[in-house]
C-alpha cells in the first residue's frame, strides 16, 4: 500500500490506472478505523480494481463547538488496518493540502436533504462533506464510492448530488456494521465511559421494537417516534435530539408509514452525539428491516 499526502501525486497515480483501464474505488473517511470502515474497503476491494482510501479529518464538516481537535486518531493502526484489507492508496493530506487558501470560496451544497435530521443541530455539516467528497472525486476520478449507511443521512445527500450534478460516480451504500450488542460501530465510540458504553445499545433496541410494532400493522410516524423515544428516554445517560420517521429518498418527514422509509435517530452520551437508522420496505402487510449487521468482522477472515 502506498501512503500519499499530496494531491499532485495521488492524482498521477489515479491518472495512470485509469489510463491501463483499471477502476478505480473510492473510500472516503476520517481514520481511526473500525470493522465499519473496514467493510467499506471490503465492498471496494472487491467491486473495482484500485482501492483508493482517504483519511481526512476535515474541519469545513465541524461546527465551531464540535469535536475537531479531540477528534480520536491512530494513524499506527490505521495504516496496518488499511494494509491488510488490501488497500492500494491511503492517501492522509494535511489541511493546508485540501485548503491551501483557507476556507473555501467556493462550495458544493445539497438543499431540502440536509435542513432537518442531523442538519438541523449541524447546519453547515453537510456543505462540508458534500464539497471535500466533491474534491475527493475531481482528484481521483473513481468508476464507484464507497459510503456507510450507518451515516444514512449522509449518504442520501451524496447519492442527490451525484444525480443533480452528473458526477460520472455510482454511489455504493454499505452495510450498518454494529458490535454484537447492537451497538453502532463508530470512531466516536471511544469517547463513551463505561457506563455510557453500557447504556448506548438502548438505541439499536429501540429501533428494534418499532420494526416489531410495525411489523404488527403500525403505520402512524408519531406513534412509531414516540415508542423510540420513550424506550430511549428510560435512560437517563441517553439524551434524545431527534427521532424521525423519512421518505428514504427525499429525508422529509411522513405522518403514514408506507413505501422505503427511515427512522432515524440521534442521542447524546456524555461528550459522544450517536446516530442510528433503520431501513424499512413496507408494503401493505409486508415489513422488511434493514437492521445493519450485528457482528464484528473478523480481520484474519
Ligand atoms: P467516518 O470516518 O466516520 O467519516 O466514516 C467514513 C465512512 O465509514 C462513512 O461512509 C461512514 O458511513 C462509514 N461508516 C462509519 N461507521 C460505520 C458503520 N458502523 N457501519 C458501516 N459504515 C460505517
Amino acid at each position: 500500500m502506498r501512503v500519499i499526502e499530496r494531491i499532485e501525486d495521488l492524482r498521477a497515480a489515479c491518472d495512470i490506472e485509469r489510463a491501463a483501464g483499471r477502476s478505480i474505488g473510492l473510500v472516503p473517511t476520517m481514520g481511526y478505523f473500525h470493522s465499519g470502515h473496514r467493510s467499506l474497503m471490503r465492498n471496494a476491494r472487491e467491486g473495482t480494481d484500485f482501492v483508493v482510501v482517504t483519511l481526512f479529518v476535515n474541519p469545513m464538516q465541524f461546527g465551531p463547538d464540535e469535536d475537531l481537535d479531540a477528534y480520536p486518531r491512530d494513524i499506527a493502526g490505521d495504516l496496518a488496518a488499511a494494509t491488510e484489507e488490501r488497500a492500494d492508496v491511503l492517501f492522509m493530506p494535511s489541511v493546508s493540502e485540501m485548503y491551501p487558501l483557507g476556507p473555501q470560496k467556493t462550495t458544493v451544497g445539497v438543499s431540502s436533504l440536509t435542513e432537518g435530521l442531523c442538519g438541523r443541530a449541524r447546519p453547515h455539516h453537510f456543505d462540508g462533506v458534500t464539497t471535500v467528497v466533491t474534491k475527493l472525486f475531481n482528484i481521483v476520478g473513481p468508476s464507484a464510492a464507497y459510503f456507510g449507511r450507518k451515516d444514512f443521512q449522509q449518504l442520501a445527500v451524496l447519492r442527490w448530488m451525484v444525480r443533480d450534478l452528473d458526477l460520472p460516480v455510482e454511489v455504493i451504500g454499505c452495510p450498518l456494521i454494529r458490535e454484537n450488542d447492537g451497538l453502532a460501530m463508530s470512531s466516536r465510540n471511544a469517547y463513551l465511559s463505561s457506563e455510557e458504553r453500557a447504556a448506548a445499545p438502548a438505541l439499536f433496541a429501540s429501533l428494534v421494537e418499532a420494526t416489531e410494532v410495525m411489523r404488527d400493522g403500525e403505520r402512524d410516524s408519531a406513534v412509531v417516534e414516540k415508542l423510540v423515544s420513550d424506550a430511549i428516554g428510560k435512560n437517563s445517560l441517553l439524551d434524545i435530539e431527534y427521532v424521525e420517521v423519512c421518505d428514504a429518498l427525499t429525508l422529509q418527514r411522513l405522518d403514514e408509514i408506507d413505501g422505503e422509509v427511515v427512522i432515524a435517530l440521534a442521542a447524546g452520551a456524555g461528550r459522544a452525539r450517536l446516530i442510528d437508522n433503520v431501513v424499512l420496505r413496507v408494503d401493505g402487510l409486508l415489513v422488511e428491516a434493514d437492521l445493519g449487521m450485528r457482528i464484528g468482522l473478523d480481520p484474519s477472515e
